[in-house]
């Protein structure tokens, strides 16, 4: 048995190395950016009119001038003008090139135009306002983005500018999540009085697509032969396996024999922690197996604390450690680590964590009133209110 400190170096030491692909930019969102991008222009890529109004010289308002003629109109998409007459105007419209001659834009707002002249309705005008100036926020050829990056909308944003449709990213292992139980049918069938419906492998397939990963779900039942055989079938087009159920001490948990006997090198088998304990990690040249105890909850909660930092750091990210207070005393005797089901508010800023331990690892019932776990760690058996811990949250 080992401790989760253990498991969590165990697991982040054997980290598995991603292939990088190409996809489409619409597919880009909340993946990891596996290339370094460049601004192939300057931004913004020419002096660019920040307001709807009128372009004039700072020259002429500087020497009195209040009133000038129309020229012409600089609109958004138009190649640049020139100000033929140094003291006149050109309208411009808001994302236009700046006319050639011109420094300074007044708003509509701070001017009367009739009959093709502009009067300046104000006594102040800085000279260059209300112009965005070309590659002031980013010069042509600097670095906007680097590997490792996880991408968000304002990304998204950054990739299509500099024109980039297809993006490097780095790519997920193939995955399978294999329940197992002779109890198990599926969602859409109706169960014998001594059936359940399976949901493990939806719990986590959902988990998954959280993270905009798609795994695909099997499921085998307690028997040795067709554990190994469908192992065996999975085993040739998967690189990460995600079992669960069939790892603790009963007559039919064959998981951990069988992964052994397919050559999966077990790395640990049990964990020092409530919910969760009979969790096995191995390894083989071309799998990582994580086989998690089949109670929902335990399921559930080594997969947010195990699996998900695992893909994470395997794919370059490294996540900040949430934490969240204590709000109430608590009280844990065994020396385990035990992740408390919580459920958190948002007061003032601090993230206060409120105890909703529910009925213990089959109680998945209680998921839904809570929003993640707190890990208490196993050798303190008080926990007071107001107290930091560690927090897995499973809702975004
Ligand atoms: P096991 O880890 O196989 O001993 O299973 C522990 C408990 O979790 C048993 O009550 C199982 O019926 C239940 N269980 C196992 N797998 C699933 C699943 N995929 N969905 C729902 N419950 C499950
Ligand atoms: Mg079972």
């Amino acid at each position: 048995m080992v401790s989760v400190e253990e498991a969590e170096s165990i697991i982040l030491g054997n980290l598995f190395t991603p292939k990088i692909i190409a996809i489409e930019i619409e597919q880009a969102e909340g993946r990891v950016l596996a290339e370094n991008v460049t601004a192939d222009r300057d931004f913004p890529p020419f002096n660019r009119v920040a307001m709807d109004g009128i372009a004039i010289n700072f020259q002429s308002f500087m020497f009195g001038q209040r009133s000038f003629i129309v020229e012409g109109i600089q609109a958004a998409g138009m190649p640049q003008q020139k100000l033929q007459q140094e003291n006149n105007a050109i309208e411009v419209m808001t994302g236009a090139m700046l006319p050639e001659g011109a420094d300074t834009v007044i708003r509509y707002e701070d001017i009367d135009i009739e009959n093709g002249s502009a009067k300046i309705l104000i006594d102040t005008v800085e000279p260059n306002q209300n112009i965005h100036p070309q590659a002031q926020d980013c010069k042509k050829g600097e670095k906007l983005l680097s590997t490792g990056f996880k991408i968000s909308p304002a990304e998204i944003a950054l990739l299509a500018s500099v024109g980039k449709s297809q993006i490097h990213v780095f790519q997920f292992p193939k995955t399978a999540i294999i329940s197992t139980g002779d109890e198990l049918v599926d969602v859409n069938e109706q169960p014998h009085p001594w059936q359940i419906r399976r949901s493990n492998a939806y719990a986590l397939q959902a988990a998954f697509k959280q993270i905009n990963h798609h795994a695909d779900q099997f499921h085998v039942f307690d028997n040795e032969e067709s554990l190994t055989r469908e192992l065996k079938k999975i085993f040739e087009s998967y690189e990460l396996i995600i079992l669960s159920g069939g790892v603790s001490k009963g007559k039919y948990d064959f998981v951990p024999r069988t992964l052994e006997q397919l050559n999966v090198k077990k790395l640990f088998h049990q964990v020092s922690q409530k919910p969760g304990k009979p969790l096995w990690f191995g390894r083989s040249e071309s799998h990582t197996v994580f086989a998690l105890p089949g109670n929902p909850v335990s399921t559930y909660m080594c997969y947010y604390r195990f699996i998900k930092p695992w893909l994470e750091r395997s794919l370059g990210l490294v996540s900040e450690k949430n934490v969240a207070i204590l709000a109430k005393d608590f009280q844990f005797k065994p020396t385990l680590t035990y992740f408390l089901q919580v459920k958190t508010t948002n007061e003032h800023g601090k993230l206060m964590a409120y105890p909703n331990a529910g009925g213990g690892s089959g109680d998945f019932a209680n998921l839904k009133d809570v929003t993640g776990f707190l890990e208490l760690p196993a050798h303190q058996s008080e926990f007071k209110a107001g107290e930091i811990f560690p927090f897995y949250s499973f809702r975004i």
